[in-house]
């Protein structure tokens, strides 16, 4: 089966819900892909931001198989060990008291929601149920979490809208300070801003938003989605502010390819959830949280999150000799290996073009080219693409 084979059975068969690139990916190992028609690429988007120990990584690919064979799925009806031995490691690396598992980013901040809304209400009465998000933001593509995203075009079409969000510019604590009312109960955000164009806040800023909520009685709420499990450098954002929030939820990168997702909170907060208040079927079953595990401690163990802190900042350095040197590449930021080029124009011609060549780059609002390659790059990898992206940028001409 070749890519124009699958493109066409694609078109014929599956929800025309992405815009796909016309090549089908069939294999993958460490940094590289290789498409259907046997080209290999140089993958710098890694399921956006989901495959951090690389694909297909030993560890991982071992953990699956061997839960694989043991016990695939039981019930939340029953203790789970891995389960049990996930939310441990979890809850003994961060702030965080307690974990609740579900299958995705969106259903992570679906839980944090919930869980926010009902603590307050337990905790100051009936009507506090508004959450403040920061414009820009990108939460996920469920009801409640297209309602949270502050960006217009995910939410256009789809009302009526839930209730109970107002969005405020990101890094402007007195737009926060001045959106808080007497129905608000907590405030939800990325570390940084992910989809949004790779926004790294004022600093100071988290904190600053940490003593509000303490001082207006407020959860707070880190969407650490994109953010966690090694990707700005640290296990998690939140870490490099000096600041914890109430309430975080992951997703992505946490089983290092397969889907989970799990939102955490402190032991205070989440008593408010009880049996009945919320639910998974699938959520921390067996073989996605043997998994997780297995790709955490890899992660932590083995030096990765170390490599990938270095070579996040060798990236930098080069995107940034590259910004000075090219027309029409106008700065580059972002946090470890979460990083945006940004660009004068739009960058969609430039993905194509690196696609043409064998590197896998990703766009974001239109002129951001984004970077979320695995953990485990090397500094031979950044300088190839780096070097073809200095060619395709400067054939580009600024334009
Ligand atoms: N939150 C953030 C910060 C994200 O970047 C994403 C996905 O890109 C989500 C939530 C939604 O995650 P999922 O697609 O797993 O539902």
């Amino acid at each position: 089966m070749s890519n124009a084979l699958w493109v066409e059975r694609n078109a014929a068969a599956v929800a025309n819900t992405y815009g796909r690139y016309p090549i089908a990916l069939v294999r993958g190992e460490g940094c590289r892909v290789w498409d259907a028609d046997g080209k290999e690429y140089l993958d710098l988007v890694a399921g956006i931001a989901v495959n951090n120990l690389g694909h297909c990584h030993p560890k991982v690919v071992a953990a699956l198989r061997a839960q694989a064979g043991e016990l695939i799925h039981c019930s939340n009806l029953y203790h789970i060990p891995q389960q049990i031995e996930l939310a441990e490691w979890l809850c003994g690396h961060c702030f965080a008291d307690r974990a609740f598992f579900c299958n995705s980013g969106a259903e992570a901040n679906e839980a944090a929601i919930k869980l926010a809304r009902k603590a307050s209400r337990e905790r100051h009465g009936e009507g506090r149920g508004e959450i403040v998000t920061a414009l820009m933001s990108f939460h996920g593509r469920t009801l409640g979490t297209i309602a949270a995203t502050g960006q217009e075009k995910v939410r256009a079409g789809f009302d009526p809208l839930m209730p109970g969000f107002r969005y405020v510019p990101f890094g402007d604590l007195t737009a926060l300070e001045a959106a808080i009312t007497p129905a608000t109960c907590a405030v939800m955000l990325e570390p940084v801003q992910a989809e949004g164009g790779i926004i790294v806040p004022p600093a100071g800023y988290l904190q600053a938003v940490r003593e509000l909520c303490d001082r207006r009685g407020l959860l707070l709420i880190f969407d650490e989605v994109q953010t966690g499990i090694g990707r700005t450098g640290t296990l998690f954002a939140h870490e490099q502010e000096g600041v914890t929030p109430d309430i975080m939820s992951l997703a992505k990168g946490l089983a290092g390819g397969p889907p989970i997702g799990c939102m955490l909170a402190t032991a205070e907060v989440m008593q408010h959830f009880q049996p009945g208040s919320h639910a998974s079927t699938f959520g921390g079953n067996p073989l996605l949280a043997a998994t997780a595990l297995a790709a955490l401690k890899t992660l932590t163990e083995d030096g990765i999150l170390e490599h990938g802190r270095a070579m996040g900042a060798y990236f930098r350095a080069q995107l940034e000799e590259l910004a000075a040197s090219v027309p029409g590449v106008l700065g580059v930021r972002g946090r470890g290996l979460l990083l945006g080029l940004e660009l004068a124009s739009e960058g969609a011609g430039i993905v194509q073009q690196a696609m043409a060549r064998g590197l896998l780059i990703n766009c974001t609002v239109g002129t951001v080219l984004r970077f979320v390659p695995p953990l485990v790059i090397s500094r031979e990898e950044i300088d190839r693409a780096v070097a073809l992206l200095r060619e395709l940028l400067t054939a580009a001409g600024g334009h």
